[in-house]
């Protein structure tokens, strides 16, 4: 049965504690801090798309310089607060670490980082400071990652940025997709007002491009535009069933449990999760922690290709949720119309396909699991509509750009809308690269 409330107030917030605790003092940190070799060639920082200069930041906080090292974080990456938190440092920095290679545990890169950030934004120590006007307007569509990384950039360099979004709330997915174990809303909405209090920039929420505002009203605005719009909805399974009760969208499901509240978000008591990247671990686990007795993840490949990384699937594992590999969906089966199967093909693998991985292949055979509710989180498709109502230059809806431009004059853009779908900290880089690219266009560089 599908249900809200299924816990109590104590249950939640235990369920959706922070996952990675700070430091519960500086002697902990600086010990941690003194472990670091300074690399002299720094594989951290080379793994770290927004090359945070990691050797240095440690060093500072050595030292006790908790200032200086904020500042060093923050000038590669506005957002290193929220990076700390939300990135799979697994595979970047801390996978990195050379620490690794003599089977001890790496440096503790993202909890130093969150140390000092954390500090910065609680003392609001204001780190940069803007140069004189420069007369020029920016406007930026989507007030996520690399909207807003664009927008400190730019502000710094004496530009006024107006930021249009359609939400009630800045921080795009971090605010409303990344799960609440990781960053809570409210950090977000700190985060937001920590990067917008260097001045010059406005955000104007409620405001979709599209909807109510168009692309030639601000062309003829602002002397730039960049769009940093995200992707859109999840995929559908185009599958029998899809429109039975119980049947939802990963986003709108985490959209809702970060927007709502914990209690008020119904969830079953057996689970399906189609997928295995961030968006179906984010969606399982949480699910789970919501209360529902079984959580299944299906994903048509084998352990060997998910996107996920192995530390993902390890908190959706130690969470009690099961999952089936080398399975596809191929119906749904609902009563009363209500979700009551679904029905999965059982996939082999066979040769590669165009992303390198080896490709699942239907052997004919299928099983039924009982369930009654169904998350799907097979991907996400770009906003479809709108990017044909820009009519801007893209492949299969992902904006093209070449050195962040578009094919329209005057308008950038970057972070996922351009990517299709990757982290945080690359739409940040991409926001960086954007701005570069405006300043030079307005030649202010
Ligand atoms: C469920 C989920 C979990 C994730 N977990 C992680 C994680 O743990 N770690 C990690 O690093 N990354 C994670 N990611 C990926 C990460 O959130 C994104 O890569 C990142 O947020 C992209 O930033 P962006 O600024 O390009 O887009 P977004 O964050 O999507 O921001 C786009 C903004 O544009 C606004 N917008 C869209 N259309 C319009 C319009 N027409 N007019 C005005 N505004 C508009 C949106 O409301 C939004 O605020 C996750 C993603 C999802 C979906």
């Amino acid at each position: 049965m599908i249900k809200h409330n299924r816990l109590s107030s104590e249950q939640y917030a235990e369920n959706f504690s922070d996952i990675h605790p700070p430091y519960e003092n500086s002697t902990a940190a600086k010990v941690d801090a003194n472990r670091c070799l300074f690399c002299y060639d720094a594989p951290c920082m080379k793994s770290c798309p927004t090359s945070i200069d990691v050797p240095k930041f440690i060093k500072q906080i050595a030292t006790e310089n908790i200032k200086g090292s904020a500042k060093t974080i923050f000038s590669s990456n506005i957002m290193g607060a929220g990076c700390s938190k939300v990135c799979p440092v697994e595979k970047l920095c801390e996978g990195a670490c050379v620490y690794n290679l003599l089977e001890e545990e790496p440096i503790p890169i993202a909890k130093l980082q969150r140390y000092s950030t954390e500090m910065a934004m609680k003392e609001n120590w204001q780190l940069f400071q803007r140069k004189n006007s420069t007369g020029k307007k920016v406007a930026i569509v989507g007030a996520g990652p690399a909207g807003l990384s664009c927008a400190h950039v730019l502000s710094r360099e004496g530009i006024d940025v107006t930021i249009y979004e359609k939400e009630s709330k800045g921080g795009g997915l971090m605010t409303y997709g990344i799960a609440a174990y990781k960053v809570t809303p409210q950090f977000c909405e700190d985060e937001v007002n920590y990067i917008t209090s260097i001045g010059g920039i406005e955000i104007k929420y409620n405001q979709e491009l599209g909807n109510d505002i168009s692309l030639a009203e601000l062309k003829r605005n602002y002397d730039a535009v960049y769009l940093g719009i995200g992707v859109g909805v999840a995929r559908q399974l185009e599958i029998p069933g899809e429109k039975l009760e119980g049947v939802v969208d990963a986003i709108e499901f985490i959209y809702d449990i970060r927007s709502k509240g914990y209690a008020s978000v119904p969830v079953g008591d057996k689970v399906a999760v189609i997928g295995m990247g961030m968006t179906a671990i984010d969606a399982a686990t949480q699910a789970k922690r919501l209360g529902a007795k079984e959580v299944t993840m299906l994903y048509r490949r084998t352990e060997a290709e998910m996107p996920c990384t192995k530390h993902e699937l390890d908190i959706a594992m130690l969470d009690g949720c099961e999952v089936i590999w080398l399975a596809a969906p191929q119906k749904i089966k609902g009563s009363a119309g209500k979700v009551k199967q679904l029905v999965c093909s059982k996939m082999k693998l066979g040769e590669p396909d165009a992303s390198g991985r080896r490709s699942p292949v239907d052997t004919g055979e299928t099983f039924t699991l009982d369930v009654d509710m169904i998350i799907k989180a097979a991907g996400q498709t770009p906003y479809e509509k709108l990017i044909k109502k820009l009519n801007i230059q893209h492949s299969k809806f992902k904006i093209t750009i070449e050195n962040c431009a578009t094919n329209i004059r005057g308008v950038f853009a970057g972070g996922d809308a351009v990517n299709g779908g990757k982290e945080v900290v690359d739409a940040v880089q991409a926001g960086k690269d954007g701005a570069a690219a405006i300043l030079k266009f307005l030649k202010l560089c």
